[in-house]
């Protein structure tokens, strides 16, 4: 099984991607994890990003599925895969169509845990930090005490930039012109399943759980 999950920040992805490994006995291969490992090892395809990078150019996309492609012949990896973070464009995801053939494996389906910018905003900007002692809140998760105040030291709380509601929306709008090709190319190709992704972690879960099952 070759699952692709999509989603955008806030709606819990690592989380889900580590249960589907367990459950589906699958290899979760995050984008950004192979990528340093293939710097910190210093593989032939690291080496050659490490040379686009140093010149403060951007790494092509044959050397990210040359990653890819390596990652998915390792033994571990015949029984299953999930892959998050790639692809992140319709020529990375040619490039997955081409590999897979090439390989004689198929892509099983594109999770795409889909939530409502509004719900997003409100769990990503939620964060607030004590400027005397940097103890972090999350109005949801763990809010305060008494409202703007620190529980441990009574300092005042503030919000970081990144925290705030309209960088994080700036963020969401990045996260929407990137993804949104790729929805419709994933559409298209009917491999694309959308998971409700706005409520609890485990009702994300079990919705995400049943898909997954349906393929099988
Ligand atoms: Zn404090």
């Amino acid at each position: 099984m070759i699952l692709v999950l999509l989603g955008p920040p806030g709606a819990g992805k690592g989380t889900q991607a580590e249960r589907l490994q367990e459950a589906f006995n699958l290899v979760h291969v995050a984008s950004g994890d192979l990528f340093r490992e293939n710097l910190r090892q210093k593989t032939d395809l690291g080496n050659l990003a490490q040379k686009y990078m140093d010149r403060g150019e951007l790494v092509p996309d044959d050397v990210t599925i040359g990653m890819v492609r390596a990652r998915l012949e390792q033994p571990d990896a015949a029984e299953g895969i999930i892959l998050d973070g790639f692809p992140r464009t319709i020529a990375q995801a040619r490039g997955l169509d081409e590999m897979l053939d090439d390989m004689d494996r198929e892509l099983s389906a594109v999770l795409h845990i889909a939530v409502p910018d509004e719900e997003l905003i409100r769990r990503l900007s939620g964060r607030w930090i004590c400027e005397q002692c940097q103890t972090p809140y999350h109005v949801l998760s763990n809010p305060p005490q008494v409202a703007g105040k620190c529980n441990l030291c009574g300092g005042k709380l503030y919000q970081r930039d990144d925290d705030k509601p309209e960088t994080v929306g700036a963020r969401l709008e990045v996260y929407h012109s990137q993804t949104s090709p790729l929805i419709e190319f994933y559409r298209e190709a009917n491999l694309l399943r959308e998971v409700d992704g706005s409520g609890e972690i485990d009702d994300v879960w079990e919705a995400l759980k049943n898909t997954v099952e349906a393929l099988e």
